[in-house]
C-alpha cells in the first residue's frame, strides 16, 4: 500500500551547501548530502555533531541559514513543516511524542488527522461515538500496526508499552502520512536489544516496500547492519561518507568518535555510545 518514490537519477533528496548557524555556533556547516531512492541512508556522529539539527532542517522546523534543499529536483528549502509533510517527507522525534493516555490505535489514528473531515480529536476523546469515517481510519491504523508487528497491542494504553514498542507506534503513525521518505531520529534510543531487533526488522520491511529512509543514530552497530550508505558528521561538518565498510575503516570516524580501546568495541558492535 506504500507509494514508490520516483527519484531524479535515483536522487530523491539533496542537501546542497546547507548551513545552520545559531549565533556564533555552526551547528551545521556547508553540508552536502544525497539520498538515493529506496535506500537506508545513515547519518551518524557524536553527540552535538548536528544530527537532530539536520533532521529539523529536513522537516522544515528550522530554516537553514544558507544552502538549498531539493526534493526530487524541486527546491523545498523554504517550505513549512506541513508542506514538507505533504511532499511525502515524514519524521519521528528523538524524544517520543505519543499521547500517553490514548490507546496505541488512537495514537496511530492521529496520523490521519489531516484526512478527517470533522473534529477528529474531539470525537475520539470525548464523544465516544464511532462514525463511519472513524471506523475507516481505525482499520487503516490497524493495518499500519500490523506492519510494525503491534496489532495485538492496539487497545492498550500507549504508555503501558515498553519504550522500544512505543517507538514502533510512532513509526506506524508516521506511515499514516504515506511518506516516500521516512526520517527516524534515534529510533533505538531507550530500546532493549530485543526491541532494537524488532525496530531493525521494521526498517528492513519498509525499505522492501519501497520507502527511502534516513536513519539518524549513534549506535554504530545498528547503522553498520542496516544502512546502504552513511554520512558522518562531526562538529556540524561532513567528515566522511560511504558504505558501511568504508565508514568502519575510516580513521576520521574513529577519531571523531572517541579514540583508543573503546572505539574498537564500538566498531565491533560490542559497545554503544551513550
Ligand atoms: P546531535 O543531534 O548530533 O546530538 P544537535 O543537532 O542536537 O546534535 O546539536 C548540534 C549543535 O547545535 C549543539 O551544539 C546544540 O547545542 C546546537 N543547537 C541545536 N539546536 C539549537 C538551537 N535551537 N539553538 C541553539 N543551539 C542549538
Ligand atoms: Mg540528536
Amino acid at each position: 500500500t506504500l507509494d514508490l518514490p520516483e527519484g531524479i537519477n535515483g536522487k530523491v533528496l539533496e542537501l546542497k551547501d546547507i548551513s545552520m548557524h545559531f549565533g556564533g555556533l555552526k551547528a551545521i556547516d556547508e553540508l552536502e548530502v544525497e539520498v538515493l531512492a529506496g535506500t537506508v541512508h545513515g547519518i551518524i556522529g557524536p553527540n552535538g555533531s548536528g544530527k537532530s539539527t539536520t533532521v529539523n532542517i529536513l522537516s522544515g522546523v528550522y530554516m537553514p541559514t544558507d544552502g538549498k534543499m531539493l526534493w526530487k529536483g524541486k527546491n523545498i528549502t523554504k517550505y513549512a513543516p506541513h508542506s514538507i509533510a505533504q511532499e511525502g517527507i515524514t519524521r519521528t522525534f528523538q524524544n517520543l511524542q505519543l499521547f500517553e493516555d490514548m490507546s496505541v490505535l488512537q495514537n496511530v489514528m492521529v496520523g490521519f488527522h489531516r484526512h478527517f473531515k470533522t473534529g477528529f480529536l474531539k470525537n475520539l476523546l470525548y464523544l465516544g461515538q464511532v462514525s463511519n469515517e472513524e471506523q475507516y481510519y481505525a482499520q487503516k491504523a490497524y493495518d499500519l500496526l500490523r506492519i510494525v508487528g503491534l496489532e495485538k497491542r492496539a487497545h492498550e494504553k500507549a504508555s503501558d508499552l515498553p519504550y522500544g514498542e512505543q517507538r514502533l507506534v510512532e513509526i506506524a503513525r508516521g506511515l499514516a502520512l504515506k511518506p516516500a521518505l521516512l526520517i527516524l531520529d534515534e529510533p533505538a534510543a531507550g530500546a532493549s536489544p530485543k526491541e532494537i531487533e524488532k525496530i531493525m526488522d521494521v526498517i528492513r520491511r519498509l525499505k522492501k516496500a519501497g520507502l527511502s529512509i534516513i536513519l539518524v543514530e549513534h549506535h554504530m552497530d545498528i547503522v553498520m547492519n542496516i544502512c546502504d550508505y552513511i554520512t558522518v558528521l562531526d562538529f556540524g561538518k561532513k567528515i566522511c561518507e560511504g558504505n558501511p565498510e568504508t565508514i568502519q575503516n575510516d580513521p576520521r570516524v574513529i577519531d571523531a568518535y572517541l579514540g583508543g580501546e573503546e572505539v574498537n568495541q564500538l566498531v565491533a558492535g560490542t559497545k554503544s555510545i551513550s
